[in-house]
């Protein structure tokens, strides 16, 4: 029988084909296999990453810029409150003892309408406990973080890395970063902010209601001590809180203010802005000095319509953005990130695959109607203390006077806002 020999075509050389076939064989040839991926390494993309420490997954947390030291000397003028469900979670995750000397306690809490008479007034001791929360520069959050990652071998923090491609697959997916490395993982974890890449890379729709108001950031000096006390004082255009810092007389002070005014405020000068923050604040803790810069933050209230698809989650910001009045935005990502954290721990230990919807769907349960809710909370309030009707004025007064009454109902708000009530994830439940 005649059999036909195979014909071997050389094509003409095409340097470009060549040059197309090299890249993608380096691809190949580079690509390193995780099994999960976190994209965006703040605050609450590391604490994911330190709450995966040690288990039985490979893990890359890829963050555009390595964290900036905390100043010495004096604080960085962006701070959180935190929660005690959030120092539980630390404490666990082994990065409390690197933040507690920067950590200062809140033990009061004074919440005073600007424009009425209404007031409230929470103590720790009401609830037993030595402090409602604290207040952390988020450099030292992040750095502590950080550092502790590094210590577990199974974690691979991969800094400056800039994305160029997300390939988001049903079964396994791609990021491709500027050096031109390939990382592929069962599972992207969107750790990577408000304005999340990987949120838009995997088609995941959002809510988001714009505020049209800025949070003013600043630190200063008080003349009287603030004696562990935070305070806020509810405007029109928007809160005016002072936090206390490790340092009796200085104070972080988060001014949210509708657009227009807080423009205003930004162009005064140093001294002008001063003069405008003690009228605004009053006399409580004597003069008021500037101790440096300001810096605006735009607010917007934002709420994924879905946390996860195949292969997906989204974490922190890239999920929700609350108003800053309640200090709860950055807690509720640490929740997420625990919850998260502990759902993942659960399908390996029933050998369930990590990156399945049908796993990931059990997180996005878990944290959605918390997260949703503090969303509506915060826009109610933005809305209720923005409107200078006399009957909402009167209204208002009058609920902040009766809850202040009704310590069994201002005990739950204090705990819930604690961080001691609800459906904790196994981090953030005390031991003691
Ligand atoms: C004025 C103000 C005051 C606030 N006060 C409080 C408070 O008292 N308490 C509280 O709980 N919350 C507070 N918040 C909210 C809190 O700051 C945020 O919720 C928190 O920063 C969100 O953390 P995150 O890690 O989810 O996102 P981010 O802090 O936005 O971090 C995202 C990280 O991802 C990185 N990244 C982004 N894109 C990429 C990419 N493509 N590739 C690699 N890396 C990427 C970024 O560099 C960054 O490090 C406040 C917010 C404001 C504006």
């Amino acid at each position: 029988m005649h059999t036909r020999k195979p014909v071997l075509r050389v094509r003409a050389f095409n340097p470009e084909f060549l040059r197309v076939l090299c890249a993608s064989a380096a691809k190949i040839y580079m690509k390193s296999n995780y099994d999960i991926l976190i994209v965006g390494g703040g605050m609450v993309g590391s604490l994911l990453a330190c709450a995966l420490g040690g288990a039985e997954f490979k893990v890359a947390v890829l963050e555009h810029q390595p964290p900036a030291a905390p100043p010495e000397g004096g604080f960085d003028q962006r701070v959180s409150a935190i929660t005690l469900a959030s120092v539980a979670i630390f404490q666990a995750v082994g990065a409390w003892a690197a933040m507690q000397a920067r950590a200062a306690p809140v033990r009061e809490m004074r919440i005073v309408d600007a424009t009425g008479t209404g007031s409230i007034h929470f103590d720790a001791a009401e609830i037993g406990e030595p402090c409602l929360a604290y207040i952390v520069e988020n450099r030292v959050i992040q750095t502590a973080l950080v550092e502790r990652l590094h210590r577990f071998t199974n974690i691979h923090w991969v800094c400056p890395a800039e994305i160029t491609d997300f390939d988001i697959k049903h079964d396994g997916s791609t990021v491709t970063v500027t050096d031109g490395r390939a990382l592929g993982a069962r599972l992207i974890v969107g750790a990577d902010g408000a304005d999340s890449a990987t949120r838009r890379a995997a088609g995941l729709d959002t809510q988001r209601l714009r505020l049209d108001q800025k949070g003013i950031v600043a630190t200063v000096r008080t003349e009287r001590p603030h004696a562990e006390n935070a305070r806020q004082r509810f405007l029109p255009t928007g809160p005016l809180a002072f936090l206390p810092l490790a340092e009796p007389h200085t104070c972080s002070i988060v001014w949210s203010a509708d657009n227009a005014l807080a423009d205003e405020l930004l162009a005064l000068d140093d001294a002008a802005f001063t003069v405008r923050l003690q009228k605004t604040f009053g006399d409580d803790l004597g003069k008021i000095e500037s101790l440096g810069p300001r810096a605006a933050f735009p607010l917007a209230l934002s709420h994924a319509r879905h946390y996860t698809a195949d292969g997906l989650a989204l974490i922190g910001d890239a999920a929700h953005t609350v108003h800053p009045l309640a200090g709860q935005g950055v807690n509720l990502g640490f929740l997420d990130a625990a919850a998260l954290a502990e759902v993942l721990l659960d399908a390996r230990a029933k050998q369930r695959d990590i990156g399945a919807h049908a796993v990931l769907r059990r997180y996005e349960r878990w944290r959605k109607a918390d997260n949703l809710s503090m969303v509506a909370v915060t826009g109610g309030f933005k809305y209720l203390f923005g409107n200078d009707l006399p009957l909402v004025r009167d209204l208002r007064n009058l609920g902040l006077d009766l809850t202040d009454a009704a310590t069994p109902i201002k005990n739950r708000i204090i705990r819930r806002a604690a961080g001691l009530e609800g459906d904790l994830p196994r981090l953030a439940r005390r031991t003691a």
